[in-house]
């Protein structure tokens, strides 16, 4: 445990019926990093990310955030810690205005805090933390518009909004320019980029110039055991990564 690294894991093992979809990985997420998992079809990261948010159990091996073992945590709890997993919670409501969608998941947040609501400026207060959201997503002159009107790119951009809304300190991201033209990916590479001055970032990501772009730190899997680690100059010329892109 330290304090220079926010996530780790240990050797930790996911086996389905004898498979082992994860085998032994001891990951470690440096504090205020953006570290990409990345690896061909089948490598385990979807399985890791589940996880890391406790949606499955593992066979075996720990989870450590901040110095304390999550293992054996709900989702929730998981969640109230500060691991928040983009597209988790927050799915995006198509015809709610993009405002109403990041209030949903402000209102969310706060929905037990019985002092919040009797205060009467509440609303106010909700919106005004809404706008300020969007503003850091570049989204504030979208405020007003249906999250249906918005080009796949903005949509992913409200997604990121209404996850930092739940005041992540580790942000998972899965995938988050899949499917995207190159516009897009730009707007949301820089986008993370921005988002990460202030939390750690785990993203799973296929995109190779965003991942060489925004990412400090690299793990690679290869059926679910870790190939290599380490910045993205290193990692792209170790030869069993070669190998292992070339080979899939
Ligand atoms: P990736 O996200 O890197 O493509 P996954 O984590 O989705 O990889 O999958 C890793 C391996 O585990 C794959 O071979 C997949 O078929 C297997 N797997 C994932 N989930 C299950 C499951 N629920 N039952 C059985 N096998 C699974």
């Amino acid at each position: 445990m330290s304090a220079e690294y926010i996530l780790e894991t240990h050797e930790l093992t996911k086996e389905f019926k004898g498979f082992v979809a994860v085998n032994k990985v001891n990951l470690r997420v440096r504090r205020g990093h953006i570290h990409a998992l990345i690896g061909p079809n089948g490598a385990g990261k979807t399985t890791c990310f589940n996880l890391l948010t406790k949606f499955i159990r593992p066979t075996s091996g720990r989870i450590v955030f901040n110095g304390h073992d999550i293992t054996g945590e709900s989702p929730a709890h998981i969640a109230r810690r500060g691991v928040i997993r983009s597209f988790q919670i927050s799915a995006v409501f198509p015809h709610l205005t993009v405002l109403e969608n990041v209030r949903v998941a402000l209102q969310r947040k706060l929905g037990n805090s019985f002092h919040f609501w009797r205060a009467e400026s509440s609303l106010h207060t909700l919106n005004e933390r809404a706008r300020e959201l969007l503003r850091a997503v570049d989204l504030g002159e979208y405020a007003g518009h249906l999250a249906v009107e918005l080009s796949y790119g903005r949509k992913r951009a409200l997604e990121i909004a209404t996850t930092l809304a739940m005041e992540p300190e580790l942000m998972l991201l899965d995938e988050p320019t899949q499917g995207m033209g190159l516009e897009d990916v730009d707007r949301v590479r820089q986008l993370i980029k921005q988002v990460s001055a202030e939390r750690t970032i785990l993203m799973v990501e296929h995109n190779m110039s965003v991942v060489s772009s925004i990412a400090d730190t690299i793990t690679v899997l290869q059926r679910g055991a870790t190939l290599a680690e380490g910045p993205y100059a290193e990692v792209s010329r170790n030869p069993a990564v070669v190998e292992a892109y070339m080979g899939s």
